[in-house]
């Protein structure tokens, strides 16, 4: 049969470029091509007891499958331009975030009500953080957390599943163009449909360097974000997540100018291993229900690393230092600032001393073998000014898990509406380059939804 849309991935981009179709026309032909399973049957084996670290799975659970690679997140959908990706450039600011809105009441339609939604407007945290030389960036953030969102995956799921073939552990090798369309060419045989959406993810962002060259389409690369993820007593910065939840803080560096930034925190939330094509590196949830809260809070600290000609493989350069850290600690290290600042390793011993109960079964070990220099140095200048805001951020036995390393998919060279230069195949979410973040990826799939609807 030939599709009228067929969707390649079933991350938040795939979901909401076919929810969108479905509601506003029922009556066509869709496919979603996942190459790994369903929600239900994705299962990370690390369970704590027997397995405690990551065992390099072939395919990650934690990645791949229906929900893509927010299935397990926490779930924050922070509705702004200042951060997450750079749709506007493409769509508009405005229309950016009505998307984004409109993205976030079909999350509260499908079990997301009573979640709670957090804003930086009028917060006197702006001026605190200027006094001390940290910018606040702009945001409203709902936080459906990790449980809910699962839920709200559940329920889209099951509306648009009378409506649409979904083909699960369905990897796509190539796609071809054809005529009057695109062939996804699978393991066996193959799916065609007029219109292609292809919405990979990070995890398939070798793939769709295959899939733009076979194509010629052009790409950049030239971002990678590295640093590590900080874990604290959550009540040193409860005065901040109890009224942001999540605040993106910036911090120019004195000794380098750098900008060093805070991502994705986690207030009582846990740390976590994340595999990208086999390499270890790190992350962090949290989940809505009380009895899974933690009295840890955790974040990263990033520094973002823009290379120029001639080097152009930034995310081979941010390989190779996670690979560094996972060859030393054999996956993720955790190091105490304290030992940190003595310029000594921690061992096992001197982290059970301190205060902080890790979340994460880490190798204790030494970030400074790890991280370059500048980077490192960036890291250490933003916790003491973090420290000023939020006294104890510099304590000790704050733990520092590494490395974090935030890929970019390289730049997929677009038209305004998403389209490549083939009329009717899209890329968009993170695979595309231009989406870093559930909500933006989502909101590009719910724009490329309303595009090829309009020209039916
Ligand atoms: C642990 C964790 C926590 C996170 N927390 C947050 C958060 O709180 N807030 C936030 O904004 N962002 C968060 N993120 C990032 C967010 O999940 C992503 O930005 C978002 O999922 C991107 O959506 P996407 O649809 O572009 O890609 P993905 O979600 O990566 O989905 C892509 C899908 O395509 C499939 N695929 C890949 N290649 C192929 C192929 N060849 N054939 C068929 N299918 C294929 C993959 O299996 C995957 O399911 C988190 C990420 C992780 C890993």
């Amino acid at each position: 049969m030939k599709y009228d849309v067929m969707i390649i991935g079933a991350g938040p981009g795939g979901i909401y470029s076919a929810y969108e179709l479905i509601r506003n026309r029922p009556d066509l032909k869709i496919a979603v091509l996942e190459s790994r399973h369903k929600l239900e049957n994705r299962h990370c084996p690390i369970d704590g007891k027997k397995i405690t670290g990551c065992v390099n799975c072939k395919s990650c659970a934690i990645m791949n499958g229906f929900g893509g690679a927010g299935a397990f997140s926490d779930g924050k959908y922070n509705i702004t331009n200042d951060f997450g990706g750079t749709l506007y450039e493409f769509i508009g600011r405005d229309t950016a975030i009505d998307l984004m809105n409109y993205v976030d009441r079909i999350n509260l339609e499908h079990g997301g009500e009573g979640t709670k939604l957090y804003t930086t407007a009028g917060s006197e945290f702006k001026k605190i953080c200027m006094q001390n030389k940290l910018t606040l960036l702009e945001a409203s953030v709902r936080h459906l957390g990790t449980d809910i969102n699962y839920k709200v995956l559940e329920n889209l799921y099951r509306e648009m599943e009378p409506h649409a073939d979904f083909f699960f552990d369905t990897p796509v090798r190539h796609v071809r163009v054809i005529d009057g369309g695109y062939e996804a060419v699978l393991d066996q045989g193959s799916v065609t449909a007029d219109r292609c959406i292809v919405s990979v993810g990070r995890s398939g962002s070798k793939w769709m360097e295959k899939i733009c060259r076979e194509l010629g389409i052009k790409t950049k690369s030239n971002r990678v974000d590295i640093g590590v993820r900080v874990e604290i007593p959550a009540v040193i910065f409860s005065h901040l997540t109890d009224q942001l939840y999540e605040s993106k803080i910036v911090y120019r560096t004195e000794k380098f100018e750098d900008n060093v930034r805070t991502f994705c925190m986690n207030p009582h939330g846990i740390v976590v291993n994340e595999n990208t094509n086999g390499i270890v590196t790190v992350n962090g949830h949290s989940f809505e229900a009380e009895d899974k809260k933690t009295d840890n809070t955790n974040f990263a600290l990033l520094v973002s690393k823009n290379f120029t000609e001639p080097f152009n493989d930034s995310n081979g350069y941010g390989e190779s230092i996670a690979r560094l850290s996972n060859m030393l600690g054999g996956g993720v290290i955790v190091q105490r600032f304290g030992d940190l600042e003595r310029g000594r390793r921690s061992t096992v011993k001197r982290i059970e001393e301190g205060h902080v109960r890790p979340t994460l079964n880490a190798t204790p070990g030494d970030l400074s073998l790890v991280l370059p220099k500048r980077i490192l140095d960036g890291i250490i200048e933003m916790i003491y000014a973090l420290d000023k805001i939020a006294p104890g951020t510099a304590n000790d036995d704050t733990l520092l898990y590494g490395v974090e390393v935030k890929f970019y998919n390289m730049e997929v060279k677009l038209k305004k509406n998403m389209e490549t230069k083939y009329p009717g195949l899209y890329m968009i979410g993170d695979g595309s380059g231009v989406t870093h973040s559930l909500s933006h990826a989502s909101a590009s799939g719910v724009f490329v939804a309303r595009d090829i609807l309009k020209s039916l």
